[in-house]
């Protein structure tokens, strides 16, 4: 869905290679690209460990007629124990969007669920910055970075998925956050704007050219995924408003409104989807 592609070869913490995105794309790169899918950053379920599973039964608010093509893909945004109502980051409502979820994660053939996986004593926790509380800002090398309670620590319960969502055997995970010193909104790049996830790449080696989009939170990792979808990746994205819910600091609803309009995301509730 990108004209850009990967250049430079970077290691991630399990030891997989992965590529990441810049440059302008050639039909050299697709194909050498598509040959090493089994190491992108976006995994399978049990190159991630993860269980397909059926999760709870889907909401009937579908209209029939909509029909995802093999160009259209869905990014399911942090659907995880410790974003849910009870986990360390409680984004309010936030089960409320699984049914929605479900009934979409039927249709489309490319589902990708992005999961936030930080080692402990990520850079984004408050508890790594002295005098410093959640949801306090502090200046990072790469600008300005609002801090956290520790959350979504690798391999731990509040890391995994919901055990309400749907997960097919044919999803991908997107894992972000998972570099000590940069934080990621964004499923597509972390928060230095220079870090590639693998996302694009994956999306584009399918030929995925709309990408729909929903989770949690969408002042924050929802908004940036769909920002990087449509203004950086040149795709047409879709945010599905009723499948989303927000974490609420102030003034984050309001900027994630305005960013979604500048950058040319198309907001839409789930009923209202048609192919
Ligand atoms: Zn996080």
């Amino acid at each position: 869905m990108c004209h850009i592609s990967p250049t430079s070869k970077e290691t991630i913490d399990e030891g997989l290679s992965v590529f990441f995105v810049f440059g302008v794309i050639t039909s050299a790169f697709i194909t050498h690209a598509g040959a090493m899918a089994s190491r992108s950053a976006v995994l399978s379920l049990a190159e991630a460990g993860i269980s397909p599973q059926v999760g709870a039964p889907p909401a009937d608010v579908l209209d029939p007629s909509f029909a995802p093509s093999e160009r259209d893909g869905l990014l399911v945004i942090d659907v995880q124990t410790d974003f849910m109502p009870g986990g360390a980051l409680e984004v309010p409502g936030g089960t409320e969007v699984i049914p929605i979820v479900n009934a979409l994660v039927r249709r489309f053939e490319h589902v990708v669920l992005s999961q936030d996986w930080h080692p402990p004593k990520h850079s984004s926790f408050a508890s790594q910055h002295e005098g410093k509380s959640p949801y306090d800002e502090t200046q990072m090398p790469y600008g300005a970075q609002t801090l956290w309670p520790d959350h979504c620590v690798q391999n731990t319960p509040g890391s995994a998925f919901h055990a309400d969502l749907a997960i097919p055997a044919r999803a991908r995970i997107c894992r972000k956050g998972f570099r000590s010193a940069i934080d990621s909104y964004s499923a597509f790049f972390e928060n230095d704007r220079v870090t590639g996830t693998g996302l694009q790449a994956h999306f584009q080696e399918l030929g995925v050219t709309t990408v729909y989009v929903v989770g949690v939170a969408y002042d924050f990792c929802v908004r940036f995924s769909c920002e990087d979808a449509a203004a950086r990746c040149g795709a047409t994205a879709v945010l599905v408003k009723d499948a989303t819910r927000a974490v609420g600091l102030p003034g984050s609803v309001e900027a994630a409104a305005k960013g979604l309009e500048q950058a040319g995301v198309r907001i839409v509730n789930a009923a209202e989807l048609r192919s």
